[in-house]
């Protein structure tokens, strides 16, 4: 449909039209969802490949829309991004992912790590360092307890400037990881420049691993290199038990996925802890 706009000619189909107005009705809902209770925090096991045991958990935000139902993060974190609002909802995360997970360690859980994802435009904030020790000291919780998860996209345009900012992360003692391996550029060199200590491969290579020949060299270049650069590495999206034996026969470290389990909420993860199997 052609519509004259203020004097231009402008193109909408009638699915750009719904799709405009979607993304302003999410944003307008996410302005007010801290304050109204509408997120929440997920948790996905992390397992060691070779025992079993769980290592850590992934903290993944969710969002219960009164009016869209439960909303995809994929959907919405780019709409809170656009709309300069993931400052405010990516502290909330932090901070929630934080005291939860000090309030797991105080019930005996000694080696628990959690894992929190920072947006691109979180990673490029100037706070972001005093923001991490602020929610640390706040919680109580031990900084080798947390993780931050960072893409490739986060760190590519400015090499220089994100390596400062993940050292200074790192002074704080925390680790770091590298999100979706394998969906970017990276290459060898300028990951040995980061002070990255696990990679997560991602799961489009793990998806197909035992019948695709392409992404199983890509996932095993991928583990061979993690080693030589010392770093763990765990694959993300393991759904079969295939998927498993094949990371465990080439030395990936860990694995998160369906097959050991989805992300759950705080109360079922904490089950999970207390060693409910039926959760
Ligand atoms: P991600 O960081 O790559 O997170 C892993 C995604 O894979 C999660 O989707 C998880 O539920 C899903 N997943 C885990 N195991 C499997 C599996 O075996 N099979 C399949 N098919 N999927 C699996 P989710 O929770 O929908 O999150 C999607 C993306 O949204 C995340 O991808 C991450 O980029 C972003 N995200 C989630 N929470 C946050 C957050 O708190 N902050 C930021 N900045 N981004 C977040
Ligand atoms: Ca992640
Ligand atoms: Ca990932
Ligand atoms: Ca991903």
């Amino acid at each position: 449909a052609r519509q004259a706009g203020r004097g231009t000619a402008r193109f909408f189909s009638p699915q750009m039209e719904a799709e405009a107005k979607r993304q302003a009705a999410l944003e307008s809902g996410l302005r007010t969802a801290i304050a109204r209770n509408e997120l929440s925090v997920a948790y996905q096991p992390q397992v060691s490949l070779d025992s079993g045991n769980l290592l850590g958990m992934e903290a993944l935000l969710r969002w219960h829309s009164p009016e869209f139902g439960e909303v995809a993060p994929a959907e919405f974190i780019p709409v809170a991004e656009e709309a300069g609002l993931i400052a405010a909802i990516g502290e909330w995360v932090l901070r929630t992912a934080c005291s939860q997970t000090r309030r797991w360690l105080d019930l005996g859980q000694t080696a628990l790590r959690v894992s929190v994802n920072l947006s691109p435009r979180q990673f490029h904030h100037a706070d972001l360092v005093a923001l991490v020790r602020q929610a640390l000291a706040d919680s109580g919780l031990p900084p080798a307890a947390l993780e931050l998860e960072i893409t490739e996209g986060a760190v590519i345009d400015d090499i220089d400037n994100a390596v400062a900012v993940c050292r200074a992360l790192k002074e704080l003692g925390i680790k770091l990881s590298l999100d979706d391996f394998g969906t970017g550029y990276s290459s060898l060199s300028y990951i040995s420049r980061f002070p990255f200590d696990k990679l997560k491969i991602d799961q489009s290579f793990i998806r197909d691993i035992v019948e695709n020949p392409v992404n199983a060299a890509i996932a095993t270049a991928a583990i061979v290199m993690a080693r030589s650069l010392n770093l763990t590495v765990i694959a993300e999206g393991v759904e079969t038990e295939a998927q498993a034996r094949f990371l465990r026969a080439r030395h990936c470290d860990a694995m998160q996925g369906y097959l050991y389990s989805r992300p759950l909420d705080a109360d079922r993860f904490g089950r999970l802890l207390a060693g409910d199997r039926r959760l």
